[in-house]
């Protein structure tokens, strides 16, 4: 939650000394949110009414990529533990952003830095662009604050988000997020990323900066044989775009109320439609039966394609377009 007070004790310490004024006024802290009791959706016991769900951005992810998927892992928490490489990229990349967070806090980060020569070059990366990323366009005094949290009460859920660093001054807005691997040569499915379009989103509805006075900008740390280069990749956000995220978000959210009210009476969630490509790289396709029907599809085409879709088994399947 936030305060109205400097949110670091130890702003002397960072070059960046501006970054540490007073919140603005533009930034109302928010009040407490509420209460949420974890995952009362998987007992069929649960009375109602129940309490708001919060959603992230990787949650609203899941659930337009396949509500099966989202019921699977975010209301019965059966995903798979991912590969030991990709475990490892994780936790590489949360280290850097617990080092980034350090530093703006005005903490040392030597230490950190020299044990781990991809958080070295990583943050060098970060050092030679500084100056640039921690400005606004404009000259006005800037208020920052990494590991911003914000929680919206929409549709009947708390939509949340955690800004990796928001600047602000009394003019603009600016949500900035730390990726560690290389920007997208297609920026499409960024574009389309519920992380693009909620984080502004919520900024917008929470504080007195409009959608034209606010910003999402990522910041691409790339790893690999040579030294890594600051990407900057900045999303134009503007009433148009605020307008029609809430007109994407409420269809997407009643169709989560209707779901979670079928399945509370014991009926699964939508899965993608069986040629989805969604599958291809889905730990739950075993679970979803999804490897079997498949290899029978594929056998019957092209030759008896409509029989294909007549095996018993597929019955069982819903499936809902998305
Ligand atoms: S296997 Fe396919 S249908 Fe099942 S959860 Fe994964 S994406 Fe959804």
């Amino acid at each position: 939650m936030l305060h109205s007070s400097s949110p670091y004790c130890l702003c002397a310490l960072s070059p960046f000394w501006f970054l540490f004024l007073p919140l603005p006024p533009l930034l109302p802290p928010l009040p407490l949110p509420l209460l949420y009791m974890a995952n009362p959706y998987t007992s069929p016991l649960s009375p109602l009414p129940l309490p708001p769900l919060r959603l992230s951005q990787s949650q609203l992810n899941r659930l337009a990529a396949c509500p099966r998927k989202f019921q699977h892992t975010d209301l019965e928490q059966l995903a798979a533990p991912s590969e030991p490489d990709q475990q490892e990229r994780q936790a590489q990349g949360t280290r850097f952003h617990l080092l980034m967070q350090q530093w703006l806090l005005g903490l040392p980060v030597e230490l950190l830095v020299q044990e781990d020569p991809q958080l070295q070059a990583w943050f060098s990366a970060f050092m030679a662009v500084a100056p640039k990323i921690l400005t606004l366009a404009d000259d006005r005094p800037v208020w920052g604050q990494s590991e911003h949290s914000r929680t919206l009460a929409f549709e009947g859920y708390l939509l949340t988000v955690v800004y990796d660093l928001l600047l602000a001054n009394e003019q603009q807005a600016q949500i900035l997020d730390w990726k560690t691997y290389p920007r997208p040569q297609n920026p499409r499915w960024l574009l389309h990323n519920w992380q693009t379009r909620l984080y502004p989103f919520v900024l917008a509805e929470t504080s007195a900066y409009d959608a034209d006075h606010t910003a999402m900008i990522y910041w691409f740390f790339e790893s690999g044989e040579q030294a890594p280069e600051a990407r900057r990749f900045s999303v134009a956000y503007d009433t148009i775009q605020h307008e029609q995220t809430r007109h994407d978000l409420i269809h997407l959210l009643t169709q989560l109320t209707r779901w979670l009210e079928r399945y509370q009476n014991g009926e699964p969630f939508p899965q993608v439609p069986l040629e989805s490509k969604e599958c291809d790289r889905c730990s739950f396709a075993i679970r979803c039966d999804r490897v079997t029907l498949r290899e029978e599809t594929r056998s019957q085409q092209p030759s008896d394609q409509e029989n294909a879709f007549a095996l018993p088994s597929l019955a069982d399947i819903q499936e809902v377009a998305l």
